[in-house]
């Protein structure tokens, strides 16, 4: 159960995020894959993640507490145009300093729209996820927007992608914001490993 989310801060560097006394759980994706809404299914929460969300402002990861039991961390959306190098550099290292740096770090859920076959922009970064050594676990979302068979497609075309990039598959969830399709495998997930982890540390 998640009774409890709280915003704790938003910052640009992996040093001044909490200390890393909890286990936690970043989510990303590119924008419009669905996060914020996500995040507020998940928690129970209209606007949880938009309290931190400024569109076309600086970039930040954002830190939530659950349950004062682990942390949800909300990072910046990936896929910039291509004349915008100085943001996507200045991206690559935040989130490059952020994921290789934080000890605490017990998955990264990338989000993946379920309506589309395999994006090149996802592969890309979670191959980027594969060569850091990162606990990649996939999230497609809206899966309410088209039929099953139609999401399974797409699902499997991505997983056989997977197939290239690890010798064990990751982990996956089919979610929708809307219908809360998912979210209860998607915290007994969370949960398993919240509890494996005060079990190691
Ligand atoms: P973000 O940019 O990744 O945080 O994406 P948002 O959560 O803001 O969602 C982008 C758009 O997709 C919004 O119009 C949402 O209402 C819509 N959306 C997000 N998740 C779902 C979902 O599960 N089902 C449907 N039908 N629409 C969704």
């Amino acid at each position: 159960m998640l009774k409890n989310a709280r915003f704790l801060i938003s910052n640009t560097d992996h040093k001044k995020c909490p200390p890393p006394t909890k286990p936690e759980f970043a989510f990303i994706g590119r924008s419009n894959v669905g996060k914020s809404s996500l995040i507020n299914m998940l928690t129970n929460h209209k606007h949880l993640a938009k309290i931190s969300g400024r569109p076309g402002k600086t970039q930040l990861i954002n830190h939530f507490v659950i349950n004062d039991r682990w942390y949800m961390v909300d990072l910046p959306g990936y896929g910039f145009a291509k004349v915008n190098k100085k943001l996507k550099a200045d991206w690559d290292k935040m989130i490059r300093d952020y994921l290789t740096g934080r000890e605490n770090l017990t998955a990264v859920f990338v989000l993946i729209d379920s309506r589309l076959p395999p994006q090149k922009i996802d592969l890309d970064f979670i191959q980027w996820c594969g060569q850091l050594e990162m606990p990649v676990a996939l999230l497609f979302t809206k899966a309410d927007k088209q039929s099953h068979s139609k999401t399974s497609e797409n699902v499997h075309r991505f997983l056989d992608e997977m197939e290239r990039l690890f010798v064990e598959a990751p982990e996956f969830f089919v979610t929708s914001a809307i219908n809360h399709q998912g979210r209860d495998e998607l915290i007994q997930f969370i949960e398993e490993n919240v509890t494996e982890w005060y079990g190691a540390n």
